[in-house]
C-alpha cells in the first residue's frame, strides 16, 4: 500500500509497533516456511528473481524479504510506535500512539488478520497439570514436555505442528474438524501454480455465493518443505499421530469430548479436494496443457480408524500439553470508530470500511481469494489506493468549494 500511495504522491506514514515484519519475527514457530513458493510472493514493483523460484522461504528469509522490500521502496516506517487509539475528529482521524499523536484524512488499517490466537471458551477447563500453547506461542519441540500432546485443529498450522512434534518423539493426538486437504504437487506442478494459473486465487469476493462463509473457511493443509511432500492426515497417521474428531468441549473436571464426525469431516474434505482437482483438470484441458503435464491422479481417501475415541481424560497424565491451532483473529481494541460488527470484525466492502477515508488491508478474502496471501496485497493495494485517492480528491474539492 505504501508503494501504491507513493506512486500517487499521497503523503503517508506507516506506524509499526515493533520492527518491519514483526509478526514473522515474533509470532511464528521456528521451522515455519511459507507454504507459497518464492515466485508467488509478488509485490508492487517486485517479483522474485533468485535461483530458487519454486522453493519456500524459511522464517529468516521471510523477514529479510519483507524488510528488504520496505527498504527498496523507502517506505516511511516509524517502528516501535504502537497505535493506542483511532477516533474521528471531524475532518479526519486522530491517531494516538505511544510516541505522540497524528492527524490524518485517511487511514489504512493493515494491522494484520492474525493478531490473537482464537481459542474456544471451554479451554478454561483444561486441567492445570496440562501446559497450554497456541500456534502463535509454539516455537519448537524443545518447549514441549515429553509425553502426550493434544493438537487441536488440522489446518495448515495444526498439521505442521503435529508432524514436527510426532517426529520429535511426542505422542500426538490430533483433533480434526473442518479442514481442506490438498496435494503439494499435482500433475508435476505445485498446487499453488495451478490455482494461480487457473484463476482460482483471483476469484473476487462478489463472485462467491456466501462471502461470510468463504472468509471462515480454514487454510489449505499445505506445507512448504524442501522435498515438496504432501502433508495430510494419511501422512500423519503413517508416522503414528492418532486422529480424533473435532474437540467439541471439555467438562468442568477436564474430560475432553470429541465429535463423532471424524469420518464425515474427512470424506467431505476428500470430496472438496476432488472438486478442486477436477476444476484444475478441466482448465488444463481447455488450455492445452493435458499433453505437457503428467496425467490426472487422485490421492487415496483419508484413512480413519473404525471407532476413534470420543473422549479423553485430560487429567489422567496421558496428555502433557495441549496446542490450540484453532485459528486467529484480528485485534481492533484500539479502534474507537463504530465500524465493528457483533463479532468484533470490521464491517467493510472489499476493504472499503463503513467510515469515510477508512480502509482495510490484509483481511481474509478481503477482495479476492488471494487477499489472504502476501501475493494478494498488491492487487488489493492498487484498488484501494485508487479509491483512497478519489476520496482525498473529493475531500479537497469539498474544502475548496
Ligand atoms: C501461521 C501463518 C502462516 C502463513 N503462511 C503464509 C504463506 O505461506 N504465504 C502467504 O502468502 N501468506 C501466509 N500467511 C498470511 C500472511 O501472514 C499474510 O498474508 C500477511 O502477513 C499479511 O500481512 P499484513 O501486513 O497484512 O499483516 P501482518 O504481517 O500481521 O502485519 C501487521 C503489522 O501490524 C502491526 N501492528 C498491529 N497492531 C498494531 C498497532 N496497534 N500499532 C502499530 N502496529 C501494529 C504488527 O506488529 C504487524 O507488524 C500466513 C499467516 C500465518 C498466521
Amino acid at each position: 500500500m505504501s508503494r501504491c500511495l507513493a506512486e500517487r504522491s499521497i503523503d503517508h506514514v506507516l506506524l509499526e509497533r515493533g520492527e518491519v515484519a514483526q509478526s514473522w519475527r515474533t509470532e511464528r514457530w521456528d521451522s515455519l516456511r511459507l507454504l507459497t513458493p518464492n515466485w508467488q510472493s509478488r509485490l508492487p514493483g517486485f517479483s522474485y528473481a533468485g535461483s530458487d523460484p519454486d522453493g519456500y522461504r524459511t522464517l529468516p528469509e521471510i523477514v529479510a524479504f519483507i524488510s528488504g522490500y520496505a527498504k527498496s521502496i523507502s517506505a516511511p516506517v516509524r517502528t516501535h510506535t504502537t497505535v493506542t487509539s483511532v477516533r474521528s475528529d471531524g475532518a479526519g482521524y486522530l491517531v494516538r500512539t505511544d510516541r505522540g499523536d497524528w492527524r490524518c484524512r485517511g487511514i489504512v488499517i493493515a494491522s494484520g488478520a492474525c493478531n490473537i490466537a482464537r481459542i474456544p471458551r471451554f479451554a478454561a477447563h483444561v486441567p492445570p497439570s496440562v501446559a497450554a500453547l497456541t500456534a502463535q506461542s509454539y516455537r519448537n519441540p524443545g518447549q514441549v514436555a515429553d509425553g502426550g500432546v493434544l493438537v487441536v485443529g488440522a489446518s495448515s498450522s495444526g498439521t505442521q505442528i503435529a508432524h514436527e512434534l510426532q517426529r520429535a518423539g511426542r505422542q500426538v493426538t490430533l483433533a480434526v474438524g473442518e479442514h481442506i486437504r490438498a496435494p503439494r504437487m499435482y500433475r508435476g506442478k505445485d498446487l499453488e501454480w495451478w490455482m494461480d494459473a487457473a484463476g482460482v486465487l483471483d476469484e473476487r469476493c462478489d463472485q462467491v455465493d456466501d462471502i461470510a462463509r468463504a472468509r471462515r473457511v480454514p487454510s489449505l493443509q499445505l506445507a512448504g518443505t524442501p522435498d515438496r511432500s504432501t502433508l495430510d492426515l494419511n501422512t500423519l497417521s503413517d508416522i503414528g499421530v492418532r486422529l480424533v474428531g473435532r474437540l467439541a468441549g471439555i467438562t468442568d473436571d477436564g474430560k475432553a469430548q470429541f465429535a463423532g464426525s471424524l469420518r464425515n469431516m474427512c470424506a467431505l474434505s476428500d470430496l472438496k479436494m476432488g472438486r478442486l482437482l477436477d476444476l484444475i483438470d478441466e482448465w488444463a484441458r481447455a488450455n492445452g496443457l493435458d499433453e505437457q503435464t503428467e496425467p490426472p491422479q487422485r490421492l487415496p481417501p483419508t484413512r480413519v480408524e473404525e471407532t476413534p475415541p470420543l473422549g479423553m481424560d485430560l487429567a489422567s497424565g496421558e496428555i502433557k500439553t495441549i496446542i490450540w491451532a484453532t485459528g486467529y483473529r484480528p485485534d481492533y481494541s484500539w479502534l474507537e470508530v463504530p465500524v465493528l460488527d457483533r463479532k468484533g470484525l470490521l464491517r467493510h466492502d472489499g476493504g472499503v470500511v463503513a467510515a469515510p477515508g477508512l480502509y482495510l488491508m490484509g483481511g481474509v478474502f478481503l477482495r479476492r481469494r488471494k487477499s489472504t496471501l502476501i501475493d494478494g496485497a498488491g492487487d488489493d493495494a492498487r484498488d484501494l489506493s485508487a479509491h483512497l485517492a478519489s476520496y482525498l480528491d473529493g475531500h479537497l474539492a469539498r474544502l475548496t468549494a
